[in-house]
């Protein structure tokens, strides 16, 4: 117990709940009201790690204070946007355990009451029809120290709005003008420079289909969407924060009744793989991965089909807290958590990845024997399963050497052994076929160490996993490392695909993996003893086929 509130004592604080108690305070901001907040994705691809930081600082505050979190589908931008993704976003958050319940937006639904609003601020006066072409607009925007410049800026009130209805009624080609919040052209931010509101684009919309040839800009649909839904905290990575005096600007000046605050935290970064849809869709579509949840990616669904767990993946993003300061996270961080879950949740099991054949020449051929052995000895609920056990077996390749390196403490000629669960064997021998290579290894069996332990008290060091070859399931067993062989592939001035690592995937056919797990279901996590975590692929693995991915290795590179 007194451990459990250490650990929980050493976890990183959260700044913005301590924001929030605050302003739930008597006087406060938000005294008596529920905490609303939303994740706002953009339907244009799967979610990424990067994305869960997002939920779990959206949907956990909300929880965290008896609120509600909204999902709303940021589908302002109408080119890209598809259902599949709309799907897969609500898949994978109910996969990581989070629930939005009646509350799921698509913010195009707000796409009338923002039109309004557009009008409303040109009738104060506080937008305008601006007839730069965007090119035009960028040569103008000025510098440190001059403002910017429009020639559009004073034009009547009653020209803007006609021009906007025209803009609206299909008149003009994309980029011939844009609706322009009257700010600051001498702003020193320069997003506060008379900020384009509205732009023209002739794009089909995936809901709206035809009915708008201009769309809002983010800047303003934001706070607008926020305002409707009655956010109370709109929580967002840093790149927006220096867009929060729009945000506030729009939030003053429209005709809406509702505060939401905007606070922002930093993105997360993590080494060895890029945290970007339009990075990770390239990947997909120029074949580089399977696809989206192809298991190298670092995508919600790519990690669950390694074998990660939602446990392992919220564990993740509560130990590297909530911070301001941008930082990036190591790859083994994340391994590491996955580790500690399935060393406490996994089923033991042997598998032999490479197998060589183990003949036990003293053992009666026509004899075998069964040893019960626990699915999990850190869990003392898991049950046991049966090992079967005759004189052919598998063992690893690399665990035989006919004339030993210094230090190799598993089968070489005259050395013993023990075989898992098993016996203690003694290596007599091996028989090499006309190449030279060894085809078999043959040892002799310790009648009297039934369990592997010596009756006679003597010592043997090397322990190695195995399988019965007469009962054994074949299997194919898919290796993952990194997909890029840079740190940082990325950084912004790095071309991310000549960062990709040569051979990230190897794939073993023929393992042989103990009989008791020939049924694995899909998803199904093993520790294969003394190589690693392993899972059952969701898409390929059946009975009579079975298909494993490696989740990650047993040794722990990450240094505490
Ligand atoms: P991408 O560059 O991958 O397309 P995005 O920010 O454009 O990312 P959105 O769908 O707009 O993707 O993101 C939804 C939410 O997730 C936003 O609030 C965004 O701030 C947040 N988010 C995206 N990537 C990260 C990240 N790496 N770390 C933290 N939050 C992120
Ligand atoms: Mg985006």
């Amino acid at each position: 117990m007194e451990e459990k509130i250490l650990q929980e004592e050493i976890r990183p604080q959260n700044f913005i709940h301590e924001i929030i108690d605050e302003e739930l305070k008597e006087n406060g901001r938000c005294y008596g009201k529920t905490v609303h907040t939303r994740f706002p994705p953009e339907p244009n691809g799967y979610l990424h790690i990067g994305h869960v930081k997002a939920l779990c600082i959206d949907f956990g505050t909300a929880e965290k204070y008896g609120g509600v979190c909204h999902l709303r589908m940021d589908d302002t931008n109408p080119t890209k946007e598809d259902v599949e993704y709309v799907e897969a976003i609500q898949e994978d958050i109910h996969w990581l355990g989070y629930d939005w319940g009646e509350h799921f937006y698509y913010a195009s639904d707000y796409f009338d009451v923002m039109y309004d609003l557009a009008v409303g601020l040109i009738k104060k006066g506080l937008a305008y029809v601006c007839e730069l072409t965007p090119e035009q607009m960028k040569e103008n925007r000025g510098d440190l120290t001059h403002p910017a410049v429009s020639p559009y800026r004073d034009r009547p009130i009653e020209e803007s709005l006609d021009l906007f209805a025209r803009m609206r009624a299909g008149e003009f080609e994309d980029g011939a003008m844009t609706l322009r919040a009257k700010i600051d052209l001498a702003s020193g931010n320069f997003n506060m420079r008379d900020p384009a509101i509205y732009r023209i684009n002739h794009a089909h919309h995936h809901r709206q289909g035809d009915k708008w040839c201009i769309y809002p800009m983010y800047d303003f649909a934001h706070p607008i969407e926020d305002m409707m839904e009655n956010i109370t905290h709109s929580l967002c990575s840093l790149e927006f924060e220096n867009h929060r005096p729009l945000y506030d600007w729009v939030k003053n000046n429209v005709d809406l009744d509702a505060d939401p605050r905007q606070i922002e935290f930093a993105r997360l970064g993590i080494n060895y793989t890029v945290l970007s849809k339009r990075k990770l869709r390239k990947l997909v579509e120029d074949g580089i991965v399977s696809g989206w949840d192809d298991p190298r990616m670092p995508t919600l669904c790519g990690l669950r089909r390694r074998g990660y767990t939602p446990a392992a993946v919220r564990e993740f993003i509560d130990r590297i807290g909530v911070a301001k300061v941008p930082n990036t996270v190591e790859y083994a961080l994340l391994e590491a958590c996955l580790r500690d879950d399935l060393n406490a949740n996994a089923t033991r099991a042997m598998a032999v990845l490479r197998p060589l054949k183990l003949t036990i020449t003293n053992y009666p051929e026509d004899q075998t024997e069964t040893f019960e052995t626990e699915n999990n000895p850190l869990d003392p609920e898991a049950g046991t399963h049966t090992l079967t056990f005759s004189r052919d077996l598998y063992i690893e390749e690399d665990d035989f050497m006919e004339e030993p390196v210094k230090g190799y403490r598993r089968l070489f000629p005259g050395n013993e052994v023990r075989i898992k669960s098993a016996y203690i064997v003694k290596c007599t021998g091996c028989v090499k076929d006309e190449n030279g290579s060894v085809t078999e290894v043959l040892c002799e069996y310790d009648p009297d160490s039934r369990g592997g332990n010596a009756a006679d008290g003597r010592k043997v060091r090397g322990t190695i996993h195995w399988a019965d070859a007469r009962t054994a399931v074949d299997a194919e067993v898919r290796l993952y490392s990194s997909l890029f062989n840079d740190p940082d592939p990325d950084a912004a001035d790095k071309d991310f695909m000549a960062c990709l690592a040569p051979d990230s995937l190897e794939v073993l056919k023929g393992c042989k993996l103990e009989a008791a797990f020939a049924n694995a279901t899909p998803e199904q996590s093993f520790q294969f003893m003394r190589l690693g975590y392993f899972c059952a692929d969701s898409k390929d693995s059946r009975e009579g086929a079975l298909v494993f991915n490696r989740s990650v290795s047993l040794k722990d590179g990450f240094k505490k």
